[in-house]
């Protein structure tokens, strides 16, 4: 007989009502963190406009979920903390959801395990309140609140001492409760949220705060994203917006330099609904698998809608995971969309930008961006078309001579050269010294000199990274930078890093370090201000990248020192070779920052502006 055998049979008993909850809290309500998902879920299902979220010890000891959204009558407080008791469907159809909600537990797991009290006011009734403790309800009694729900748990588990003792530690709970805020408030630009820590009581101190964002859809989801994410990913990603058989893609696809070391910035939501499903992070690393070493993670905020009968959203209590009628479906879109968009992103960047100019100039026409095809007419087409350009600007040489540079190398340089085809065409002169101009087959293009060069200088400094290291030059008299102490010493944490750079740098006594070595390839830099600008960025970074990340950024800034600044002539073969350099290096459509490094203006562009199609 094996030694579990109970000693004594009882008899089977029905389980008691508040042991079921607390069973069922289990699931649902994992750490602080879950309970705060579900208020706040709850609150943006009453259409509120406005959540605030009060967190003290990490969410142990206090959530406070405050919402203006349509209350709850007195009568009905009993039944909002009742298990499987829900507003949201109507009972029959499981799988016609449009809420967060639905499961109709929330609630009641949360009263089992904590001390709950529901304060509400719904329009034509006074307020009232509710407080359940342990699973013990209290009556209704009347309050005062003008409008919305108010919903605190106190000292959370403290019903389940064993659950009690698996919380990590305050910091981490506030991290996790962020963390489930910040996803929330993607799926819903137009509702404000703020949380804050209230451990020191008071108004307490704000962790984040997005305001309600307002313009059409894709405007709002990028000003949300901006709030959320930061510029930084807005501006590195781009846009989604694809379709397949009734199920919609939209969102932004972080670009593969803007990568991460961990999983750290992948947002997946469907209908609204942010999960994090194992058949969608497939598909994204499917996606990127073109672009990104195995050890790099996108960044995306993606979201898929379809009818809720194509998804099954009530498979996980948390909800996190989804189940598609036709995964396969999901996945092939997600994959094309984005590879797609990728592909398209790698050199360009541009053509939305012409897309966009154009539509601000002839906003009743308004026409899809054009997209680079690389699989366009036929290589002798491509070739005629290529020789049969004109000579250029020669005659507007003799009006604008001294402002705009000409290029009379091109018609022999077009003979000389194997004909290629180059998608950035023949430099035909330079404006403002700023802008080159090239004829392509069927267009121009303007390229900004300066953010182009610095991207290849970039590109140039990764790829010397990962190899030998980027070659340094010696300076002839080392110079001597001024700085902090403090500011020294992290200099110093970092010089083999740096020296890896191709910048070598050594103490030099109290408050100056002496640099010996800068990158070759930048030529002449002002050492005082790359240092400078090294400092900025170790502060903008904060503690949590990844080494890999840190020194991207770091290179990224030294790239900015060596590029030819903006005022700048070129000659004719200085600018073909840029635009060269330009086709051959990956992901040089966007500058370091983000923005274009050229637009491309079509003929059939250029014929629309003048009225002529
Ligand atoms: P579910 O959200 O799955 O319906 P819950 O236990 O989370 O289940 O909530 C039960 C019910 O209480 C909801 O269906 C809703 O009617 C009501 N409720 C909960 N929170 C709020 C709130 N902040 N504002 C208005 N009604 C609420
Ligand atoms: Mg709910």
């Amino acid at each position: 007989m094996n030694s579990h055998a109970p000693k004594i049979r009882a008899s089977i008993q029905p389980l008691e009502e508040s042991a079921i909850n607390r069973i069922a809290a289990g699931e649902v309500v994992e750490r602080p963190a879950s309970a705060v998902k579900e208020l706040v879920e709850n609150a943006v299902d009453a259409g509120a406009t406005r959540v605030d979220v009060a967190i003290a010890d990490g969410g142990k000891t206090l959530i406070r979920v405050t919402d203006d959204g349509c209350g709850i009558p007195p009568d009905e407080l009993p039944l909002a903390i009742a298990r499987h008791a829900t507003s949201k469907i109507d009972g029959s159809d499981l799988l016609n959801i449009h809420s967060f909600g639905f499961r109709g537990e929330a609630l009641a797991s949360l009263g089992a395990v904590g001390r709950l009290t529901l304060t509400s006011r719904a329009e034509g009734h006074d307020a009232a309140e509710l407080s359940v403790t342990g699973g013990k309800i209290d009556p209704v009694k009347p309050a005062a609140l003008s409008r919305g729900t108010v919903v605190t748990l106190r000292n959370l588990f403290f019903a389940t001492p064993a659950r009690l003792k698996f919380l990590r530690s305050d910091r981490a709970e506030m991290q996790a409760i962020t963390d489930v805020i910040k996803r929330l408030a993607m799926a819903e630009p137009s509702v404000s949220f703020t949380l804050r820590d209230v451990s020191g009581g008071g108004e307490g101190r704000v962790i984040f705060r997005a305001d309600a964002v307002t313009g059409d859809l894709f405007d709002a989801l990028r000003g949300r994203l901006t709030q959320v994410m930061g510029r930084e990913f807005t501006d590195n990603a781009v846009p989604i917006d694809a379709d397949r058989e009734g199920i919609r893609l939209t969102g932004l696809a972080g670009l593969p330099t803007y990568s991460r070391g961990a999983a750290v910035a992948q947002f997946l939501f469907v209908n609204g609904r942010p999960v994090r499903d194992k058949l969608l992070i497939g598909a994204l690393r499917g996606a990127y698998a073109d672009f990104l070493s195995r050890d790099r993670h996108p960044a995306v905020a993606l979201f898929i809608d379809c009818d809720p009968h194509k998804v099954d959203v009530n498979v996980h209590p948390a909800k996190s995971e989804v189940r598609f009628r036709d995964p396969g479906l999901v996945r092939g879109l997600i994959v094309s969309a984005l590879r797609h968009a990728l592909a398209e992103a790698g050199h360009r960047a541009s053509t939305t930008v012409a897309g966009a100019t154009l539509g601000a100039m002839r906003p009743e026409q308004p026409h899809p961006p054009r997209v680079y095809q690389m699989d366009r007419p036929s290589f002798a087409a491509r070739q005629t078309a290529y020789s049969m350009q004109s000579p250029g600007f020669a005659d507007m040489q003799t009006t604008y001579s001294g402002r705009m540079v000409e290029v009379e190398e091109v018609s022999q340089e077009t003979d000389e050269t194997p004909r290629e085809y180059r998608p950035l065409g023949a430099a035909r002169g330079q404006v403002h010294e700023n802008y080159i101009i090239a004829q392509t087959e069927d267009g121009i293009v303007i390229v900004d000199q300066h953010a182009a060069h610095e991207r290849l200088v970039y590109e140039k400094l990764k790829t010397q990274m990962t190899q030998n290291g980027v070659p340094a030059q010696a300076l002839l008299i080392p110079d001597v930078v001024e700085m902090s102490d403090s500011d020294a010493a992290r200099l110093f944490d970092l010089s083999d890093d740096l020296a890896r750079m191709g910048l070598t740098i050594e103490p030099f006594g109290k408050g100056a370090v002496v640099v010996r070595e800068t990158p070759a390839i930048l030529g002449e830099v002002n050492s005082h201000a790359l240092l400078r600008d090294i400092l900025d960025e170790l502060d903008d970074q904060g503690e949590a990248r990844a080494v890999q990340d840190r020194i991207e950024a770091i290179l990224s800034r030294v790239a900015c020192h060596g590029s030819i600044r903006s005022g700048r002539q070129m000659r004719a073969e200085e600018m073909n070779a840029l635009l060269r350099e330009m086709e051959a290096t990956p992901y040089s459509g966007q500058c370091n920052h983000g923005r274009p490094t050229y637009v491309e203006l079509k003929l059939s562009d250029i014929e629309r502006l003048f009225g002529r199609t």
